[in-house]
Parts: C-alpha cells; sequence; structure tokens
C-alpha cells in the first residue's frame, strides 16, 4: 500500500512504524474472512482492511479523527485473527494501537463515553477497587433494569456469583519448589484476576513448586497495563508497565530468573510487547530482557516434566483465546499438555474466532459482544463436553455467563491431575484453596 506520509510526519517514531506496517499490506481482503466483527456485522469498515485504510487517512492527514472512524476502531475487539490470517505479515496490532494512542489524544469523546472509559481505567487495574466495585455491582443487580446505559447493564450483568476473598499468596514472597529446583520464575499475578477468581494462581504456585519450579511474586509488581493500553490511554498502560519492569528487572539482577510466567493470555501479550512499548525510553534494555523472559504458563509446561496421567474419564473442550493463539500463536501447548493430564480434548467449529471478552470489549460494546459469545457457547456445547477450559480469565468470565457448562483455567486441570484439588468449579461442595498446603 503507498503511503503519502512527509519527512517531518516520519520523524514520529510511532508515525514511522504505522507507515511501515501501512506499507506492507497489499489490501488483498484475506484477513476479512476470519474477523469477527466483519462476520457479526458484514461493513468493510468493520474489517481490519477497512480499519487500516481508515487509519491510515487519519495518521497521514494528521486529522482530528470523526466520530466514524473511532466508531469503527472502537468496535475492533484487537482479537488479532487477522494477523494470524494475513500473507503479508501486516502487524496489525502495533498499527492499531497506535491509532488508540492517537484517537485518545485528539478526539474528545461524548461525556458518558469519557465518564465510563475513566471509571474503568480507575478501578479494573486496581484490585482492592476492582472487589468493592464487585460488591457494590452485586447490591446494584437487581435494579439492572433501572439502569439507563446498555453498558452498565453488561458490567452489572459480568459479576460473578461469588466473589473469592483476597488470597494471600498474591502477596511479594517466594514460593520454595518441592522436589530439586530446575528454575527461578516470577509470576505475574495480575490486577482483574485476582479479584474475580483467586484459584488460577493458587493452582499455579502449586504445580510450578511441585515440579521444580521456585515461583517469586515480585515486590511492586502489578496490572500489566493492557486494560488501559487498549483503550487508547497510552500514560497510564506506560506507567503500570514500567513499574512491572523495575520489579522483575531487580529479581533478573538479583538471584536471576529463568521465566516470567503469566496464566492471563492477554497480559502476556503485552508483557511479550514491553520491548516495543519502551522501544524509545530509558527502560528500553530492560524491557526487552522482560519481553525475552515472558512465557504463558503452557509455554514453561512444555519445559518441564508434567507426569502422564491415566485417563480422567473427562471431555474437555478446549477454548483458544485470541491473545494465546493470534497474539502470541501459541496454539498447540495447552491441548497438548491436557491430553498428557489425561483429558480428552475437543475444540469447536469455531476455534480461531473471537468469545467477544476482549478486555474491557464485552462492557464497552455489549451488542456485538453478546453475539459472539452466543456464538461461541453454541459451538462448544455442540461438543458435548463435560467442562470448558481456558487460559485467559476473560473467556472464563465471558463464556461462563453464558452456559451451565462447568468452565475451568487450563492450569487448574492440570494441578488437579498431578495432586492438587479438584477446580472449584467441578465440585459440587466449597474447596477452599486455603485447605490445601503449598510449599512456602
Ligand atoms: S490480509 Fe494482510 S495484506 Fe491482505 S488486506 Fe488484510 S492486512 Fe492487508
Ligand atoms: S483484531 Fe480482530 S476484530 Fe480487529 S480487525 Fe483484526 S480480526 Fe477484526
Amino acid at each position: 500500500m503507498q503511503t503519502t506520509f512527509t519527512e517531518d510526519q516520519l520523524k514520529d517514531p510511532g508515525i514511522a512504524r504505522s507507515n511501515e506496517i501501512l506499507r506492507s499490506c497489499v489490501h488483498c481482503g484475506f484477513c476479512t474472512a476470519t474477523c469477527p466483527t466483519y462476520q457479526v456485522l458484514g461493513d468493510e469498515l468493520d474489517s481490519p482492511r477497512g480499519r487500516i485504510y481508515l487509519i491510515k487517512d487519519m495518521l497521514e492527514n494528521n486529522r482530528i479523527p470523526d466520530a466514524k472512524t473511532v466508531k469503527h476502531i472502537d468496535r475492533c475487539l484487537s482479537c488479532l485473527a487477522c494477523m494470524t490470517t494475513c500473507p503479508s505479515g501486516v502487524h496489525y496490532m502495533h498499527l492499531v494501537d497506535h491509532a488508540r494512542a492517537y484517537i485518545d489524544k485528539t478526539y474528545k469523546r461524548p461525556l458518558t463515553d469519557r465518564l465510563l472509559r475513566w471509571l474503568l481505567a480507575r478501578i479494573l487495574p486496581y484490585p482492592g477497587r476492582f472487589r468493592l466495585a464487585l460488591f457494590g455491582a452485586k447490591l446494584a443487580q437487581p435494579f439492572k433494569k433501572l439502569v439507563p446505559d446498555a453498558r452498565l447493564r453488561a458490567m452489572l450483568d459480568m459479576v460473578p456469583k461469588q466473589i473469592p476473598p483476597v488470597s494471600r499468596n498474591d502477596d511479594p514472597q517466594s514460593f520454595a519448589p518441592k522436589v530439586a529446583q530446575k528454575k527461578r520464575v516470577a509470576l505475574m499475578t495480575g490486577c482483574a484476576q485476582k479479584a474475580l477468581n483467586t484459584d488460577i494462581n493458587d493452582a499455579t504456585i502449586r504445580l510450578l513448586t511441585r515440579l521444580g519450579c521456585e515461583v517469586v511474586v515480585a515486590k511492586g509488581a502489578g496490572c500489566c497495563g493492557a486494560l488501559t493500553h487498549h483503550m487508547g490511554r497510552e500514560d497510564e498502560s506506560h506507567a503500570t508497565a514500567a513499574k512491572n519492569i523495575r520489579a522483575w528487572s531487580a529479581e533478573i539482577d538479583g538471584a536471576g530468573l529463568d521465566a516470567i510466567v503469566i496464566n492471563t493470555s492477554g497480559c502476556g501479550t503485552t508483557v511479550k510487547d514491553y520491548g516495543h512499548m519502551f522501544r524509545n525510553d530509558p527502560l528500553a534494555a530492560d524491557a526487552e530482557r522482560v519481553s525475552a523472559r515472558a512465557m504463558d504458563i503452557s509455554e514453561l509446561l512444555m519445559q518441564l516434566d508434567l507426569p502422564v496421567g491415566p485417563s480422567k474419564e473427562l471431555t474437555v473442550a478446549y477454548h483458544a483465546a485470541c491473545s494465546l493463539q493470534h497474539g502470541q500463536q501459541i496454539k498447540t501447548h495447552p491441548k497438548t499438555l491436557l491430553k498428557r493430564a489425561g483429558f480428552k480434548v475437543v475444540e469447536p467449529a469455531d476455534s480461531h474466532l473471537c468469545c467477544g471478552s476482549a478486555g474491557t470489549y464485552n462492557l464497552m460494546q455489549p451488542e456485538i459482544s453478546t453475539q459472539l459469545k452466543a456464538r461461541k457457547v453454541k459451538t462448544l456445547e455442540a461438543k458435548s463436553p463435560d467442562l470448558i477450559a481456558a487460559g485467559n480469565i476473560g473467556c472464563m468470565m465471558q463464556i461462563g455467563s453464558g452456559t451451565a457448562l462447568p468452565i475451568v483455567h487450563t492450569v487448574e486441570l492440570l494441578d488437579w491431575a498431578t495432586g492438587g484439588p479438584e477446580p472449584r468449579a467441578l465440585s459440587a461442595t466449597e474447596n477452599p484453596v486455603s485447605a490445601v498446603p503449598i510449599l512456602r
């Protein structure tokens, strides 16, 4: 694709990167076939190619975007299915990230939009605030019909039935391996996940220590910045990412780290991109070191000796989170690990398509998100599984709100198969994690 940026424009590193990406697109349109929003809405402007044209026009003309441009870019899930499909290697993620930051700086959204986005950015990345908000939302649920805004109603719908107590395992500390040490890894404990489901980190710590890892929860590490990054709020996302880079760099420079392990794939995609995000920052070298060590939990487990388990006689429908299969190109590891642990694994027919969760997308774009959820639940249930597994809390919340089937994190099943407790979602009775001994 030809571009007409001026020399002056190209001095801006963001524009220079977008120019490179735009020039790699040959506008063949293959990406439209796997774009969920194009499938739902059927509008070229809601396809990757359409959005690329809108972004090109906005950036080249250095213009304040109009409401139409913002609408179509806002409707993008950042699922990155288009990157998997594109034969020309167009890095759509960096392009749309730049476009979102540009919109955030130049476009004045309607007041309700600004308030909602401000609220989400002030609450979701902070587990304490988010937990309080969840309790507040639970109280407001009976009055949902009186709430005038569909996005606020969607937020009330997403509140889980049970809000777990704080897990002290998420505090900064080190967990000793239960067998001879193979690796020293930092666990990213995250933000929203800590308020929504504490079992995932608990299961990860049990599993990794059982397989010979010292697991460190680094002091000062927290939200990866993805939630605000996808809203275009660059200053906020970089501020939280910088805290992580400093916290993990201190561990790398101290006792050393073999990996920074992440069990929320949406966060993993962002941490792996820190090197790019901070390429023009004094933290660039540290950001590169952090990104180079970032691993999805399934990648790390493939390097450890996960025992082969007897058949569990349970059929698991594996839902591939977009951030894992498209963002990180990790497609087979979770399925391989589940099979090795003794589970029968099936996949839905539309396994490449997003479930509609996509960070805050299900809260900001509830109509499209609900359609994608209904489609995903239907194709998962069509496989008649006993349960559903996924590697991302956002997908778990989204799909879980549309099906009666239990949904668990892949790591909970692997922990269970190797001596941990039965995942809570599968238990008829409560199975508090605190009753399970964890080596410290
Ligand atoms: S598939 Fe790639 S090259 Fe073709 S239009 Fe889409 S982004 Fe451009
Ligand atoms: S990221 Fe997903 S929703 Fe956005 S353009 Fe690409 S395929 Fe479509």
